[in-house]
């Protein structure tokens, strides 16, 4: 049963001296919110408690919820609530507290759509600070003409600076994860961009064929032709491919495209 609940939640629990590590990573100060993501048995949440941060953690499994309450219920700055993030009121919480940190040993299964929510949002926020799957964040963290890059790479640089500050291997969680994973820092740029709507399904749909040229690798989801005569008004090479394009040139492109 246990085995069964880590596998579905995507438990695996930090070792003491690198959550240690990693909370001291937060760059959060005394008495400012921090909201916490997944935070299982608190092995972040307790060294972010002691340094006065006001933490709200949000977590799906009660019976992490019971052991945490256990532990940290009598102090004034823990508040914890008890549902699934992809569910929980991140916009209503956000516009409530001035300016968070976001942060979190995220599960992996749901990493990438509790990324992509909060990046149109970061702007309300100092930034997230937490760990995902290495590979993930690779991807996430990846510059143009790097083999990482990707959609998601255009969707977090769109919003975020981001860098790759940590890789942890699996002997420092139990049970051990089969993949290795890293913790990020995504802080909001100034510049972000200001992204219709449709446009990440744009880009998403760009990446579709990476290996080809932009005017195939987008398939049959947008016209051929206008997508070449884009490439043209813009400038671009013929040969021009999805993974030389920085955000701002998506946006550009997309602008050219649809309008
Ligand atoms: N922070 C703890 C640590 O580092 O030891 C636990 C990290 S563990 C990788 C991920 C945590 O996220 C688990 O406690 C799990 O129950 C929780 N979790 C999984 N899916 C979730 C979701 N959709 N919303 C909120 N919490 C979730």
């Amino acid at each position: 049963m246990d085995r069964a609940r880590r596998r579905k939640f995507g438990q695996n629990f930090l070792d003491v001296p690198t959550a240690i590590a990693i909370a001291g990573d937060l760059p959060a100060n005394e008495g400012e919110a921090v909201l916490e993501i997944g935070p299982g048995h608190g092995a972040l949440t307790e060294h972010l408690l002691n340094r006065g941060v006001d933490l709200t953690a949000v977590e799906i499994d009660e019976q992490c919820v019971e052991v945490l309450n256990g532990k940290f219920g009598d102090r004034k700055n823990f508040h914890i609530t008890n549902i699934d993030f992809l569910k929980f009121d991140l916009e209503g919480f956000l516009n409530s507290h001035e300016k968070p940190w976001v942060t979190g040993n995220l599960p992996y299964n749901v990493s990438t759509a509790i990324i992509a929510g909060l990046m149109p949002r970061l702007y309300l926020t100092k930034g997230f600070m937490g760990m995902v799957q290495l590979e993930v964040a690779e991807r996430i963290c990846a510059a143009p003409c790097s083999s990482n890059y990707g959609s998601l790479s255009v969707l977090v640089s769109a919003f975020a600076d981001t860098q790759i500050l940590r890789k942890i291997g699996p002997e420092h969680f139990t049970p051990k994860p089969n993949v290795d994973s890293a913790t990020m820092l995504l802080t909001p740029r100034a510049d972000a961009l200001v992204a219709p709507e449709g446009f990440f399904d744009f880009v998403r749909a760009a990446f579709t064929q990476k290996r080809k040229t932009l005017s195939n690798s987008f398939g049959k989801a947008y016209d051929k032709k206008k997508i070449q005569e884009a490439i043209e008004v813009l400038g671009y090479p013929a040969t021009v491919r999805a993974e030389e394009l920085s955000p701002e040139q998506f946006l550009e492109f997309y602008k050219v495209i649809v309008g």
